[in-house]
């Protein structure tokens, strides 16, 4: 039988500590994951735990961090983990860019499009003429399926946790900040649940190219959820 929830998909792997806690450490985590979060935490007063492991460990005793903490720190995370996997300029490379296209340095400065210039460029990449033209699917409604108490069940089986950046993020966060689901083999009308996965928003985004290296990698980690390391929904 499948044991009672929680246990992370990344169980195992390399970088999640498995040694136990001791009360010391529990303690600090207990009185701080709430101002300083996991990523701030690992390796600082808890030197020898990994962000995911801190989470983790957090998640499980009910502890929360403060809204700000969150935001601050999992843009922070999310971008060195992005970074790593090559997904985005470094945050050197970006700073430099930022400097470079600011100000004077930024072709549009001192300028404003007019209404019909904008509404030209608009016309331009919308639809078919946008290199991103998938064919009208994005229009194509949910069958009705797809319903809030699906995607619920779905965050549920993922511990309200993004499957690929390991970001644990609470309901009650902003809106820019939010889970959801995705279609592994990108067919809005196939809503098996092992076509479903939580991800949050700024991953659903990389998602969007490298499609079928993504299919296949999530289709991995349903399986792994469908071998019981997840507890089974009712
Ligand atoms: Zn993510």
């Amino acid at each position: 039988m499948a044991k009672k929830g929680n246990i992370p998909w990344n169980k195992g792997l390399k970088n999640t500590s498995s040694k136990k806690w001791n009360d010391k450490e529990l303690k600090i985590l207990n009185d701080n994951y709430y101002d300083m979060g996991a990523v701030n935490l690992s390796g600082n007063l808890l030197e020898n735990r990994s962000i995911q492991n801190i989470r983790t460990k957090a998640f499980k005793l009910g502890l929360k961090v403060s809204k700000e903490t969150h935001c601050k720190n999992m843009s922070i995370a999310r971008l060195k983990r992005k970074e790593k996997l090559g997904y985005v300029n470094s945050l050197e490379a970006r700073r430099k860019i930022s400097i470079k296209s600011s100000g004077e340095n930024n072709g549009m400065y001192g300028k404003t499009r007019t209404k019909e210039v904008k509404e030209k460029i608009s016309e331009k990449m919308s639809g078919e003429n946008n290199p991103r033209w998938l064919g009208g699917i994005a229009r194509l409604p949910y069958p009705f399926e797809f319903n809030k108490q699906l995607k619920e069940k779905i965050k549920q089986r993922d511990n309200f946790t993004c499957q690929l950046c390991g970001d644990f993020i609470p309901k009650n966060i902003s809106s820019k900040e939010r889970l959801v689901i995705h279609h592994i083999d990108y067919n809005k009308k196939n809503s098996s649940e092992d076509n479903l996965i939580t991800l949050c928003n700024l991953c659903n985004v990389s998602v969007n190219t490298k499609r079928n290296e993504w299919t296949k990698q999530f289709k991995e980690k349903i399986e792994e959820i469908g071998n019981g390391n997840i507890q089974k929904m009712e």
